[in-house]
């Protein structure tokens, strides 16, 4: 970590306030100043090197320094850098980007609204799906689902979408009218016997239950990550979306599908829901959509939801809803040469070619005494500590072990991300073989230390409470 005399660390602690973070560890620590990026490396003020295995915040899939990015934006900044979309104005950059994506979804999708994030996005499809309603003349059909450990952003409703904890304690949410149900982690909480599919089917049933009990009435719409990121990087068990769907047909509820961390080819098809089978009536996309350049995000709305917005807005006047940076033309911009980069150089053949070595290399370290689950698809992926590997017994909390294994794999020049007690990987797209290689023997290297450590923590309180290494 920085040390504290560091200038632009002082001036940090004195000045802002950062999201996700421990404030009164942040006052003794500081922060990690990243100065500049290079492909899938990022460099602290010191000049260390980092491999970004997170790609930022799952978003930066063409790296850290894309020239044709930077161009966009500059040849937009000098054109247009500023105007809005709302009251019958329009830009170029905004209808290339909207068509363009309306060309590359796989399910028929009708408009484009822009927000600036996807916690944004995820708002606005909550207030299309109540304005609908309303529209249907079904002013009952408001309750929003959503599934625990989902992660669909901060602000208000998004964050009452969301199924952690930390995002609702102290904040007052979820506000009402926002249910989770199960998690579909089968590792977790699969009951002992039971196959993917039957827990897939058991989830369904409670999903069917739930509605029953509130009344298909006054149930709107379920949102779901194709994979859930920041719950873990869980990823559906077989069978589990077709069964989870079927429901939602029966009682008229609409599917949001979150494709914020997984769109664009994070999972190995330019859309996870090609991959997981899912007909959302509306999709939400963000981070990877600009390579996380700028801050853009969609909220995209199938046919008869935009009528039916249509007929509302004519009858009340107004479709009373957007952002000064709806659409930003630099962002939008931006995005469009994402895009164009991402057809050009075929990212989609080049994560299906490498995903195959990164799973592989994932999964190797489940040998690794300390890892109770290797879990992943495509170029995304987690590994989760354990206490006791046979019993999938977690540590206790209060070790904050995955805290201490992110701290370790900083030091040995990896940056990924602690989640409770797994940890998530998701490198830029660009990543090449070696890259994986050398992401990977630091991550080995940061469980080895982690493990170490834990033994030296526990040799006089416990002697037994950490399994003993069971290689070099
Ligand atoms: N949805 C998903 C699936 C996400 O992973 C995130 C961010 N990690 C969001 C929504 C919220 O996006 P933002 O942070 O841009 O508001």
């Amino acid at each position: 970590m920085i040390p504290l005399g560091n200038s632009l660390t002082r001036r940090d602690i004195a000045s802002v306030l950062h999201p996700y973070t421990n404030l009164r560890d942040h006052q003794k620590k500081g922060p990690l100043i990243i100065t500049r990026g290079r492909g899938v490396h990022v460099y602290d003020d010191d000049g260390k090197e980092y491999i970004e295995g997170l790609a930022g915040l799952w978003c930066a899939s063409l790296g850290f320094s894309e020239p044709r990015l930077t161009e966009a934006a500059q040849r937009q900044m000098a054109i247009l850098p500023y105007y809005h979309v709302f009251t019958h104005k329009s830009h170029e950059p905004s209808i290339e980007l909207a068509e363009r994506l309306l060309k590359l979804l796989p399910a028929p999708m009708s408009k484009v609204f822009f927000n600036c994030s996807g916690s944004e996005a995820n708002d606005t499809a909550i207030k299309i799906i109540w304005y609908y309603n309303n529209a249907l003349g079904r002013p009952k059909k408001k309750k929003i689902l959503s599934r625990l450990r989902a992660y669909h952003g901060v602000t208000v409703a998004a964050g009452s979408l969301t199924g952690l904890p930390n995002n609702h304690r102290d904040f007052d949410l979820p506000i009402a009218n926002f249910l989770h149900v199960g998690c579909p982690h089968y590792y977790r909480f699969a009951r002992i016997g039971e196959s993917e599919e039957d827990f897939a089917s058991r989830l369904a049933s409670e999903l069917d239950q739930l509605i029953v009990n509130e009344g298909a009435d006054t149930v709107a719409a379920f949102f779901a990550e194709p994979v859930m990121g920041a719950g873990g990087v869980l990823v559906p068990p077989k069978g589990y979306f077709d069964k989870i769907q079927k429901v939602l047909r029966k009682h008229d509820v609409l599917l949001v599908a979150d494709e914020v961390i997984c769109g664009f080819g994070r999972v190995g098809t330019m859309f996870a829901i090609e991959t997981y089978g899912m007909q959302p009536d509306i999709i939400t996309l963000g981070k990877q959509m600009s390579s996380g350049y700028l801050p853009i995000s969609a909220t995209i709305i199938s046919n008869p939801i935009f009528e039916a917005l249509v007929a509302e807005s004519d009858k009340i006047g107004l479709f009373a809803h957007g952002f000064t940076h709806s659409g930003h033309p630099v962002a939008a911009a931006v995005a469009v040469e994402t895009l164009k980069i991402y057809e050009e150089r075929h990212i989609l053949d080049h994560v299906r070619a490498i995903a195959p070595h990164f799973q592989d290399r994932l999964r190797g370290l489940y040998s690794h005494p300390l890892i109770g689950e290797a879990r992943g698809v495509g170029l995304l992926g987690a590994l989760e500590l354990v206490r006791d590997k046979p019993n999938k017994e977690p540590f206790d909390p209060a070790l904050k072990v995955g805290d201490l294994a992110f701290e370790l794999a900083q030091e040995e020049g990896l940056i990924v991300r602690a989640i409770g007690d797994s940890l998530a990987v998701c490198p830029p797209l660009i990543i090449n073989d070696a890259e994986i290689d050398e992401l990977f023997n630091r991550l080995s290297r940061a469980l080895d230390r982690t493990h170490v450590e834990l033994r030296r923590r526990a040799t006089d309180a416990e002697p037994t409470a950490v399994p003993r290494i069971a290689r070099a």
